[in-house]
């Protein structure tokens, strides 16, 4: 059994550094134009140059999103993509990869920069074998998996693709957001709020609070609600998907590459979710299951509760969240700063929520957590000392660092509200 990648978003360079460090093999970014999740990282254009010099010094992957499906006047930036990537190519830096899903963009990406391999991204919605062998012959070396395939399909989608001597990559998203619409195939948010899923702007609106009302005829203006409990009615609001305690199956049915949501999510996300899928996945090769530590830590994030996606048949009504919509993400810790600096002993915390003199907090290095109690500290920016703390426009304090403590570690916060399950 080949021992597939562990493939993290990188929404800018800071969090390709992040992924990068808590042990992601290769990480998706977006092109400054042609991806989704076009909003994200608005410089990383400009620090292209820079993650290919980094993964190659790491030996990791990168890959490239231009997975959108491109009106005509958007060719014109594709072109221009191309020739940036033209230009790092004659300096020796390439992206392992592009995903792409629009068959214009593949074949113009095809001719245009015979060098790159090309991935078909899941908005391209595969989910048989015959879709894959149609974009192998097109020449992809690697496909994503819509995400509504299940373990079983996997299973037989791969075996067919060895039967026929098919070639192929196979990736799939083990963790993070669900669309309540076959994935990315939605309008809500367009319709919403002008922001276009296709263009990577969704603004998630399938996840607000509706409100369905009856309108009586002969009584205008009169809207009679139907609810179905005290906080609206929930028809479309997905959990989140996590398959961390189940990383064998979908490897022993055929992934290469698994995949982690959420190119805007924070470093925090970031770290936590994949040190937590980097230490599942190096038990799974093992044939263990995650141990107790790893299961808190991935619970330890925002969700709006876990289960499996589709991987084990449709979700229907597990996958959704019926009741307590207002309150429904799960957060028992929250995101207390990042280590900028470690000198002497002592390190520099950027604060990202409020801090108090005698916290219980967590440092989550990419190999450790270190239980850490945050006793005395000082404004960094005049060195007095100091009993709270307020996040904001890169406030830091100095306090006392562990030593295995090193600049980008992540440090959490339990709070009081227990987890919901
Ligand atoms: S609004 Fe919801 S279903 Fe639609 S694209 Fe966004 S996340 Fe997916």
């Amino acid at each position: 059994m080949n021992k597939p990648e562990l493939l993290a978003p990188a929404g800018d360079m800071e969090k390709l550094k992040t992924a990068f460090r808590y042990g992601a093999d290769a990480c998706y970014m977006g092109t400054k134009s042609m991806s989704m999740r076009v909003k994200i990282g608005n410089k990383e254009g400009d620090a292209l140059e820079e993650a290919l010099i980094l993964k190659n010094k790491l030996g990791k992957k990168i890959y490239l999103t231009m997975n959108i499906h491109a009106h005509e006047n958007k060719l014109n930036f594709l072109e221009k993509e191309l020739d940036r990537l033209t230009q790092l190519h004659k300096k020796g830096l390439d992206p392992d990869g592009i995903l792409i899903s629009d068959a214009g963009i593949f074949v113009t990406v095809q001719q245009k920069c015979p060098w790159l391999s090309l991935h078909v991204s899941t908005q391209a919605n595969i989910l048989n074998s015959s879709a894959i062998e149609f974009w192998a012959k097109q020449g992809a070396e690697r496909v994503v998996l819509g995400r509504e395939v299940s373990l079983r399909e996997l299973q037989k989608i791969r075996q067919t693709l060895n039967e026929k001597g098919v070639n192929v990559e196979i990736e799939g998203f083990v963790h993070g957001a669900m669309c309540m619409a076959y994935s990315g195939r939605c309008l809500i948010s367009n319709f919403m709020t002008g922001r276009d899923a296709n263009e990577g702007m969704c603004a998630h609106s399938c996840r607000w609070n509706y409100k369905v009302y009856l309108k009586e005829e002969q009584r205008p203006g009169e809207y009679i609600p139907i609810e179905e409990d005290q906080n609206g009615t929930s028809i479309m609001s997905a959990k989140d998907m996590s398959m961390i305690e189940h990383l064998k199956d979908v490897v022993d049915a055929g992934l290469d590459s698994l995949k982690i949501e959420g190119r805007h999510k924070t470093i925090y996300y970031l770290a936590i979710v994949t040190r937590a899928y980097r230490e599942a996945l190096d038990l799974a090769m093992e044939s263990k299951l995650p141990t107790p530590e790893i299961l808190e830590l991935i619970s330890s994030i925002d969700t709006r509760g876990y289960f499996t996606g589709f991987w084990y048949g449709k979700p229907g009504a597990k996958g959704q969240i019926y009741k307590d919509r207002r309150g429904d993400y799960n957060q028992n810790y929250c995101f207390a700063g990042v280590v900028r600096d470690v000198t002497n002993g002592k390190m520099t915390v950027e604060v990202r929520n409020r801090l108090n003199k005698g916290d219980s907090l967590s440092i989550v290095t990419p190999k450790a957590i270190i239980p850490y109690k945050l006793l005395q500290f000082s404004n960094a920016a005049n060195g007095n000392e100091i009993e709270a703390a307020s996040a904001g426009q890169g406030f830091s304090i100095i306090c006392d660092a562990p030593k295995e403590v090193e600049i980008g570690d992540i440090i959490q916060k339990k709070l009081k509200t227990e987890m919901k399950n």
